[in-house]
């Protein structure tokens, strides 16, 4: 059966490059009907904290890549560890080394200097040390030192790397803990993982990695290594391109299958389609189509993609997601039909939830300005009369419904002999505070009758008094 990983280090938030690594997995082992495994690679102690591990949870669930094993911690493995690196020292695959940190240090220098690769030279290597109770000697892995070690990555194609450029890396430190390499490759062969997917900054852990699980004689995982993510100044994605968390996008207003849609495109495609079902990932997705390049996060698209599910996700959902940031602000407002058809009016004009609640505050709370702009132009003494005529007529209208409010502008731009616009638009800058609004008849029917005449009233005194 296939198996994939995600083995995030809980260092930090859960950033875009690991979701989409995780996305990537979870996608591929859905695809085969395989198993998608979360580990926790908290064998750092000084930089792996509680809150990170919580944060990755929270972005995994919030995106909904579920897990079906896991989350498994290093930290609780580590007797398993040790028994894997007593196993090769006594079969003869590793050895105890005492190289001094000053020896390394002086070796390093020299072999910089002779413009060699720094590397181990394998001093420690046929000694036969044995362990001091004083616990000051590492364990290193016996690199083989002749052939080569190759590999078929689903991205990068083959890779050949000749044995002689690796060194023999230490697995043990001399605590005893396990180093970042032999952790891997322990929790790998254990967990039956057959399909390493991550990213391409490991690509150079692979060939010790495959050589350390063939002295454990077990099956070496295939690989895909993806490319990195970069900002649009063509750098390293990092906090200066703005959000790089998640559950960032989460609190700005983004859903969660839209992140999806967009990370998933971030360096795989399905010739032009941009929005995919999870479905339709599912069935489309394949490791070998990922890009060899870079590619780069792009805010704009990431807005129009959200968009795109703003207007098409089921509105139920759209109106509970607007409900849940209302609440947050508590901001009051009736639910029910009225509530219902001004977010799907104004799901059609804004890319995200929170603009979305801000477009549509001024239902729900008076505004103490307008906006200047809008203001300016249509707040204007020319605009008196028909705000005057318009709220003598609708204040005497029985039902306050669209159809009735329409007619009333209809007749007040008739009286007046002046174009929709001219009514229309004051009336809009009074009733909502700025130009923009769905149709005016709709958003005054869902203002209602008491707090719409009170803002043409405000409206005509703020002219007044200009
Ligand atoms: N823990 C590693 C990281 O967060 C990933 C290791 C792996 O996928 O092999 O970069």
């Amino acid at each position: 059966m296939i198996k994939t990983r995600f083995a995030p280090s809980p260092t930090g938030v859960l950033h875009v490059g690991g979701a989409r690594t995780a996305l990537f997995c979870w996608l591929f082992g859905k695809k085969m009907g395989g198993q998608f495994v979360l580990r926790i690679e908290d064998t750092d102690l000084e930089r792996s904290t509680e809150a990170s591990v919580q944060a990755i949870l929270d972005g995994m669930a919030w995106l909904g890549l579920d897990h079906d094993e896991g989350p498994y911690y290093q930290t609780q493995r580590f007797d398993r560890y040790a028994v894997v690196i007593q196993q090769l020292v006594e079969q003869g695959d590793a050895y105890y080394c005492a190289c001094s940190k000053q020896r390394l240090e002086t070796l390093r220098e020299t072999q910089m200097a002779n413009r060699q690769k720094p590397r181990y030279d394998g001093c420690c290597r046929d000694l036969g040390l044995k362990p001091d109770d004083k616990q000051t000697l590492v364990i290193r892995f016996k690199n083989p030192q002749q052939g080569e070690v190759s590999f078929i990555d689903h991205v990068k194609g083959e890779i050949i790397v000749s044995n002689q450029e690796l060194d023999d890396l230490i697995i043990a430190r001399s605590d005893g803990s396990p180093t970042y390499n032999l952790s891997v490759v322990v929790d790998d062969m254990d967990m039956e993982i057959t399909h390493v997917v991550r990213g391409d900054d490991h690509v150079n852990n692979t060939p010790r990695q495959i050589n350390i699980l063939k002295a454990l004689g077990a099956t070496c995982p295939e690989y895909a290594h993806l490319p990195m993510i970069l900002g649009e100044d063509g750098k390293r994605l990092s906090k200066r391109h703005g959000a790089v968390g998640v559950m960032q996008y989460f609190e700005d207003g983004y859903l969660p299958e839209a992140m999806l849609n967009y990370l998933v495109r971030l360096g795989w495609s399905h010739g032009d389609q941009e929005i995919f079902s999870i479905d339709e990932l599912i069935e489309y997705f394949s490791l070998d189509d990922i890009n060899r390049s870079a590619s780069t996060f792009n805010t704009d698209k990431l807005k129009w993609i959200n968009q795109q599910y703003m207007m098409n996700r089921p509105l139920g959902e759209i109106v509970t997601l607007v409900e849940n940031r209302l609440g947050g602000l508590q901001i009051e407002y009736e639910s029910g039909p009225e509530f219902d058809n001004i977010i799907d009016l104004y799901r059609q004009r804004t890319s995200t939830i929170n603009d979305l609640v801000d477009s549509i505050r001024y239902c729900f709370e008076d505004f103490d300005e307008y906006d200047a702009k809008a203001a300016k132009k249509a707040l204007r003494p020319v605009a008196l009369e028909p705000l005057n005529l318009l709220l003598n007529q609708l204040s005497e209208l029985d039902n306050w419904e669209k159809n009735t409010i329409h007619l009333v502008i209809e007749r007040v731009t008739e009286q007046l002999e002046l174009n929709m616009g001219k009514v229309g638009q004051p009336l809009r800058v009074a009733v909502t505070g700025g130009s923009f609004s769905p149709p005016i008849d709709e958003t005054v029917a869902i203002i209602g009758r008491e707090t719409s005449l009170a803002r043409i009233s405000k409206a005509i005194s703020y002219i007044s008094s200009k």
